[in-house]
C-alpha cells in the first residue's frame, strides 16, 4: 500500500471512530502509536507536539537528561541575520519562522499557560574592527531575503552609538536585523512537552533506543525500558541522528559543534537588543559566547576559551568588567554538512523519517506546523524539499 494510501486509510479510521463502526479487527493489527517521536529535545518536542495537536496518536521516546542535549544549553536567540548565506531558501525559511512566532508563542501560552516570553527586539552582531566589520558586510551583501523587511544592514559605530552609546572604544559597528528576537528557551521547551501531553501525546523518558526494528505497519524501538511500536518513526535525536539514520536508508549527516557559555548574576536590564554573543534573558542574567569547537562529543569547558570570551565582552562592553559570572557550561550544536536544516524522508523505508538544524529554537513555529503536517502525510510545504539530503549547499 503506497504511502497516500495508508494516511487515507488512517484519516478515515479516526475519522469513523465515535460513529459506532466496529474497527477492533483492523486496530488490533496496527502498532500502539501511529507516530514515535525518538528525541525529546527542541526539535522532537515541536513536531511531537504538532503531530498530536493533528490528533495522531504519538509517543516521544526519549533519552532524558544524561544525553547530549543542546535543547539545554543554548541562547535562546530566533535569529534571521546571517541565515542562508548560498542558500536563498534558508534565509526565507527563517524569516517564516520569525513570523510566525508572535502566533505560536500566544498558542502555547493559551493552552499551557506557559509565557515562553518572545520578543521581536531586533539584533546585532558587533565587530570588534574593521576587517570583522568588512568581513560581515559581504556576508550579509551574500544574503538575499525574500522580503525587503527581513534585509540585515550594517551600523557603523556612529549609528550603533544611538542604540548602545556605552559601547567600548574597539567597536567598529555590527549587523542589525529587526527581525531577530528571544525567547526564554527552557520555557520554550516545557511548554511544548506540557502542550503536547495536554493533547494527548505520551512522554516516555529514561526510554533510551538501542535499536531499530522494521515490523508489519510499522517500526519497534527496543529501549531499556521496553520496546515502542509505531507505524511511522521519526528521528529527532539530535547529534544521535547519526548513529541510526544508515539503516533507515536515510543520510546521518549530522556532527556536534560544542558552544560554550558564561553566565552572569542577574541584572537589570542591559541588553534590549540582543546580540550573537551577549543575550539577557527575561529573568535577568546575562549570556556571554558564541564560539564554535570542533571538540567530537567532548562536553566539557575549556578555561582559555571561556577566558577570551569574557575578554571579547569586555572589549565590547566594558562596564562588563565588574559583572559577577556565577556559571558556566558547555552543549553540543547539531551542525549538519552544509549548516542548513536536513528534512528527509527515506526511500527505503517511507514510513521512516528525520530531522535535525543547529537552529532549533528560531525554527519551532515551523517545525510544530509544517513538519508535523509532513509526517503526518497531511500536506507537504513545497519548502521542506529545499532541505532534502539531495539539496545540499555549498558556503
Ligand atoms: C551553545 C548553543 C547555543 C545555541 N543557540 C541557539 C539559538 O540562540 N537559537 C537557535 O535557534 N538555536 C540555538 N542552538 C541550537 C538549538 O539548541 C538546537 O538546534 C536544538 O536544541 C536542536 O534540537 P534537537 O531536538 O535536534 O536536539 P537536542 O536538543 O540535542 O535533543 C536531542 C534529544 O534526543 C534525545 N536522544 C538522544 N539519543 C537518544 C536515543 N538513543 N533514544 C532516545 N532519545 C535520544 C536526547 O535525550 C535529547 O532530548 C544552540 C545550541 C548550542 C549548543
Amino acid at each position: 500500500m503506497s504511502q497516500g494510501h495508508s494516511d487515507e486509510r488512517l484519516l478515515t479510521e479516526r475519522a469513523n471512530q465515535g460513529k459506532g463502526v466496529d474497527l477492533s479487527v483492523s486496530i488490533s493489527t496496527r502498532p500502539a502509536y501511529e507516530v514515535a517521536v525518538i528525541g525529546g529535545g527542541l526539535l522532537g518536542g515541536a513536531i511531537a507536539y504538532g503531530l498530536a495537536k493533528l490528533g495522531l496518536k504519538t509517543a516521544m521516546v526519549d533519552e532524558g537528561d544524561i544525553a547530549h542535549r543542546a535543547a539545554r544549553g543554548n541562547t535562546s536567540l530566533v535569529w534571521v541575520q546571517g541565515k542562508g548565506y548560498g542558500c536563498p531558501a534558508y534565509a526565507a525559511w527563517t524569516v517564516r519562522a520569525a513570523k510566525a512566532w508572535p502566533v505560536f508563542a500566544a498558542e502555547l501560552k493559551e493552552l499551557t499557560g506557559v509565557d515562553v516570553n518572545y520578543r521581536r527586539t531586533g539584533g546585532l552582531k558587533f565587530c570588534l574592527d574593521d576587517g570583522e566589520f568588512e568581513c560581515r558586510h559581504k556576508l550579509i551583501d551574500g544574503i538575499e531575503p525574500e522580503s525587503p523587511e527581513a534585509r540585515s544592514e550594517m551600523l557603523d559605530r556612529q549609528a550603533l552609538l544611538d542604540i548602545y552609546p556605552e559601547i567600548g572604544p574597539q567597536v567598529a559597528g555590527a549587523s542589525y536585523n529587526p527581525m531577530d528576537g528571544q525567547v526564554n528557551s527552557l520555557l520554550l521547551w516545557r511548554a511544548l512537552h506540557q502542550g503536547f501531553q495536554q493533547h494527548s501525546g505520551h512522554y516516555l523518558p529514561r526510554h533510551s533506543v538501542g535499536s531499530i526494528r522494521q515490523i508489519e505497519n510499522g517500526f519497534e524501538l527496543v529501549t531499556m525500558n521496553g520496546s515502542v511500536q509505531a507505524e511511522k518513526i521519526l528521528l529527532a535525536a539530535g547529534v544521535a541522528n547519526a548513529r541510526f539514520a544508515a539503516q533507515l536508508g536515510l543520510k546521518g549527516g549530522v556532527r556536534p559543534v560544542r558552544g560554550q557559555v558564561l553566565v552572569s548574576e542577574k541584572l537589570p536590564l542591559l541588553f534590549p537588543v540582543p546580540a550573537t554573543d551577549l543575550v539577557q534573558t527575561d529573568t535577568g542574567g546575562v549570556l556571554i559566547g558564541n564560539v564554535e569547537e570542533d571538540a567530537d562529543f567532548d562536553e566539557r569547558t575549556n578555561m582559555r576559551v571561556l577566558a577570551s570570551m569574557a575578554r571579547r565582552a569586555v572589549a565590547t562592553f566594558p562596564s562588563l568588567e565588574t559583572v559577577q559570572l556565577v556559571r558556566s557550561w558547555a552543549a553540543l550544536r547539531v551542525m549538519t554538512e552544509d549548516g542548513n536544516p536536513l528534512y528527509q524522508r527515506s526511500d527505503s523505508h517511507p514510513r521512516a523519517f528525520a530531522a535535525s538544524t543547529h537552529s532549533g529554537v528560531t525554527l519551532t513555529p515551523l517545525h510544530a506546523t509544517m513538519l508535523a503536517r509532513w509526517i503526518a502525510g497531511l500536506e507537504i510545504d513545497p519548502a521542506i524539499a529545499d532541505f532534502g539530503p539531495e539539496q545540499r549547499y555549498v558556503h
